[in-house]
């Protein structure tokens, strides 16, 4: 099939606007699954996952499709939705010549849409705007319309009314693509130049490569370069993907899509964003815009039981080998003793890294509260960059301290607008733009300290807004700070995993606030423990933790055994979580507390 007649498109759409849903529909009218398959599948694919440890990432499908008699690709390429992923949603498009913007009929336009839409328009992307969930009764199509026009100033009089529910205008969006979307333009005379745009680990072929190729060819056999590693690895199979199974090939051809495989151990040799070429006759330039996923957040992770710090090695390595984006060194700390500190695309990854690390590998584990990275000019003219708050140098050898800002954006229902407001400003937010869409709803710009959003934003947001507005935002480097480091003592020492950096404006309102919720958060010992914030020497605020008096299985009153056992083996598996901090046991939700702070 000529390059002419190969249609390369991603499908873009905030959360829950119905991309999944859609690109079931464009799969099941192409004919590449029956309609019984399509339920039947989802089950399989769980079923092999679980069976045999392998992760099936069904991001991108090849589809054969009919229009008068011609034969046409399309190849859909899926972008993961959450902001923490936006560098993959750059991949995905920058593999694409085309997109569909899909909105929701009710919901109208929200700040992932609008994210999606610059990452498309950087990337040169021809948009089509697709209207989706018109058979809802709420469904308001032209007041979306409408949004997209003011929002983002593209221009919508071409666009699709679909409902991937019912399927119905799924036809006609086809027809859309095989028209609207350009046709891949390399020369296929030209050196390999593949781009890879996702990869991940298969127990039984070892790492794989989801590639766009631009220019030349892939044989299977034929001695390729991973030009960021300038490694040399040979083609041992190449597949297209294929939503019931991938489809093996002998070659992937200048404007398609493909996986390559070349039996390597660990995705870090194939990172997303790499370009692939021909060994013997490399192209001179890699893909445009190469760059590794750089962390934003750091958090310190600690085995519970000292004896499992070679154990939780072994898994934060084995996780690396599906995830190049995670990146650990060794650490200690006086507090919570060996462990690693951790670097994070963002809070959701975080999250995610955590929960697989003690799920899969069966780890107890103490996480530190998340931070940014600052970077710090000492007064003796050298720069360090801070992951860690407890190493910030002493404050007489600081001369400024320098915080990531983000650009954030956020779509509200206007009656919301004053409180967002007040919560933006006392979030040291910037207000950059405030446009009325329309008589209901508004778009807001800020730049915002990256650390105030780290700050339990999301969710203080949600809570302002009954969960109307939406938000998203990106990195726009290092400002100045008027900044501190608060201490945290318990019974006399500072706990240093415990410390955080915060505004100078904000240090004792914060303190305060933090002792308050240790008092609450450590159990009561069998001695009154003292709690302090200070800034250097300086105690700002203090509280106590009342001793224990009697063992609590006294509450008991003799008789029931069973409530008896049920409550220590309650105070054991609480135990589990605990870690022992001098004499005084401290639980994770004390760690993760300063999130919480306004
Ligand atoms: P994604 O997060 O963008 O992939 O969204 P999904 O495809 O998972 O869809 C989110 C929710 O919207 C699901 O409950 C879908 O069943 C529903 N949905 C998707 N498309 C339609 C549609 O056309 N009409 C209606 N009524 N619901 C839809
Ligand atoms: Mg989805």
């Amino acid at each position: 099939i000529p390059q002419s007649h190969i249609r390369n498109f991603s499908i873009i759409a905030h959360i829950d606007h119905g991309k999944s849903t859609l690109a079931d529909r464009i799969i099941q009218h192409c004919g590449a699954v029956s309609d019984r398959q399509m339920s039947a599948q989802v089950m399989d694919t769980m079923d092999i996952e679980k069976e045999r440890g392998i992760t099936i990432k069904a991001q991108s499908v090849r589809l054969n499709y009919t229009k008068n008699g011609e034969e046409y690709i399309l190849n859909l390429i899926d972008t993961p939705g959450h902001v923490d992923f936006s560098y993959e949603v750059s991949r995905s498009l920058a593999s694409s010549d085309g997109a569909l913007l899909i909105v929701d009929a009710a919901q109208g336009v929200e700040a992932q849409t609008i994210a999606n839409v610059y990452i498309a328009i950087e990337n040169d992307l021809e948009l089509l705007p697709v209207v989706n969930k018109i058979d809802l009764p709420a469904a308001d199509p032209d007041r979306v319309l409408g949004e997209l026009e003011e929002a983002i100033g593209i221009d919508a009089t071409e666009h699709n009314l679909v409902s991937a529910k019912t399927g119905l205008g799924v036809p006609e969006l086809i027809d859309a693509i095989v028209e609207r979307v350009p046709a891949p333009q390399g020369d296929e005379n030209a050196p390999c130049k593949a781009l890879i745009y996702d990869s991940w680990f298969d127990n039984y072929l070892g790492a794989l490569a989801l590639v766009r190729v631009f220019d030349g060819s892939i044989k299977k056999g034929e001695m390729m370069r991973v030009m960021g590693t300038k490694q040399d690895h040979q083609v041992l199979d190449l597949m297209y993907p294929n939503p019931i199974a991938p489809i093996k090939t002998k070659e992937i051809r200048t404007g398609e899509i493909g996986i390559v495989v070349l039996g390597l151990k660990t995705v870090d040799a194939i990172q997303v964003g790499d370009t692939i070429t021909t060994a013997k006759n490399p192209t001179a330039q890699p893909v445009a815009g190469f760059e590794p996923a750089k962390p934003f957040v750091f958090a310190g992770i600690y085995p519970i039981e000292t004896d499992k710090f070679e154990d939780l090695r072994d898994a934060l390595n084995k996780l690396k080998l599906n995830d190049s984006s995670l990146s650990f060194e060794p650490e200690s700390s006086m507090a919570l003793g060996s462990g690693f500190r951790t670097g994070f695309l963002g809070m959701l990854h975080m999250e995610v890294v955590k929960e697989r690390l003690e799920r899969e590998f069966d780890l107890d584990l103490i996480a530190t509260a998340p931070t940014v990275v600052y970077r710090v000019k000492k007064t003796d003219g050298t720069e360090v960059e801070i992951q860690n708050p407890s190493e910030l140098p002493e404050p007489q050898k600081i001369d400024t301290i320098y915080e990531p800002y983000v650009k954030a954006t956020i779509l509200t229902p206007q009656e919301f607008v004053g409180n967002l407001i007040t919560l933006l400003t006392s979030r040291r937010g910037i207000q950059i733009k405030m446009d009325y869409l329309n008589e209901t709803r508004v778009l807001m710009e800020y730049d915002i300290p990256m650390n105030e959003i780290v700050m339990d934003f999301y969710d203080k947001l949600k809570s302002t807004t009954k969960g109307y507005a939406s938000f998203d935002y990106e990195p726009i480097g290092f400002r100045p700070g008027k900044l501190v480091k608060l201490d945290i003592r318990v019974a006399g020492e500072i706990v240093d995993s415990l410390s955080i950096i915060v505004p100078e404006e904000k240090a004792r309102s914060r303190g305060l606030a933090f002792v308050n919720q240790l008092k609450e958060l450590i159990p009561r010992q069998l001695f009154e423990v003292a709690i302090q914030a200070s800034i250097g020497n300086n105690v700002i605020a203090r509280s106590n933790v009342k001793s224990m008096g009697k063992n609590v299985t006294a509450k008991c009153y003799g008789g029931d055994i069973t409530r008896k056992r049920k409550l220590l083996e309650k105070q054991k598996a609480g135990k589990k979580r605990m870690k022992a901090i001098g004499k005084v046991e401290v639980p994770q939700e004390a760690f993760m507390a300063v999130l919480k702070l306004d």
